[in-house]
């Protein structure tokens, strides 16, 4: 075997050194450049901040093929076959290709900090009137999926509140993994965070049933909350896609994307820091703080 020149200093200084004792630690890139390790920085964490969770729409062969040959990946694919098996498409440590054009609390692009995670489900299936059926998830599918979040969470430390469906990150042309995802399965087990409290939302609820806020400030709530929304005061479009996929979340029995003081309340729990109690919310002064600026986090 021929050493590259930067191959043979680094391999005689790597001797040099041991045979000198010297805390000194040489080792070489993959590609022979000679790199001293002995100093590692404290200000470091794991490219992955996010996890984000899709369903596949397409059985266990189809969403192979499409996930491994085609312009679309993740880096797991946990199948609906009984017991589950979860295959590793893509190294951790490497981009998967399934976000998109996501975003959230000023992160955007998140293929590059994320952890993408698809489950063969079949999505919805057409009922009357072209009325969307959500199918469920088998609890044998859940009970695999549990261990591996917690188990890529830890390992990245990736924030409970980074824990994400891929229509929360990409609202406008996605809906993954639906009504039907146990989101409050996974916050009551504490992998993501507390679900808004019954009574404060009660309470709220019979504040907002008086006053439904207006367009502006559900936009200003569902930024605040982690959305990419624009703040066009209307009720349009891009807002009702945002309003449905908090809502398929949080309240997936109606999703519809319509303003109502039920979603208002749950908005206004998640946001506002702390319970004011007694404290009702002034229509001249919306309840929701002003949108912070990134942390940079
Ligand atoms: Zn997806």
């Amino acid at each position: 075997m021929r050493l590259h020149p930067w191959q043979r200093l680094g391999l005689a200084l790597a001797t040099a050194l041991l045979i000198g004792g010297c805390a000194t630690r040489v080792t070489t890139t993959e590609g022979g450049v000679p790199i001293d390790t002995s100093h590692t920085a404290q200000g470091q964490d794991s490219r992955a901040m996010f996890l984000v969770i899709h369903y596949t729409v397409a059985d266990l062969p189809l969403s192979l093929h499409i996930l491994t040959k085609q312009q679309v990946s993740a880096h797991y694919l946990l199948s609906d076959e009984s017991p589950p098996r979860i295959f590793r498409l893509v190294d951790e440590n490497r981009r998967a290709w399934h976000s998109g054009l996501s975003g959230w609390k000023g992160h955007r692009l998140l293929n590059a900090s994320s952890i993408g995670i698809e489950i063969v489900h079949p999505g919805f299936k057409p009922g009357f009137d072209k009325q969307r059926i959500y199918q469920p998830f088998p609890k044998e599918q859940i009970d695999a999926l549990i261990p591996l979040v917690k188990d890529i969470v830890q390992r990245h430390q990736i924030k409970p509140e980074r824990i994400l469906g891929h229509g929360e990150v990409t609202p406008s042309y996605k809906e993954d993994p639906g009504p039907t995802f146990p989101w409050k399965l996974l916050a009551d087990l504490g992998i993501t965070p507390p679900w808004p409290d019954a009574q404060l939302v009660a309470q709220q609820q019979a504040i907002f049933a008086t006053a439904l806020p207006d367009a502006a400030w559900f936009q200003a709530a569902l930024a605040q909350h982690g959305y990419v929304i624009e703040r066009s005061g209307l009720w349009d479009e891009q807002t009702r896609r945002v309003m449905m996929n908090f809502q398929m979340r949080y309240r997936p029995a109606n999703y519809s994307g319509q303003p109502d003081a039920e979603t208002a309340a749950l908005l206004h729990v998640l946001t506002v820091p702390g319970p004011i109690p007694g404290v009702a919310p002034s229509a001249a002064l919306p309840p929701v703080l002003p949108v912070p600026l990134p942390s940079g986090d």
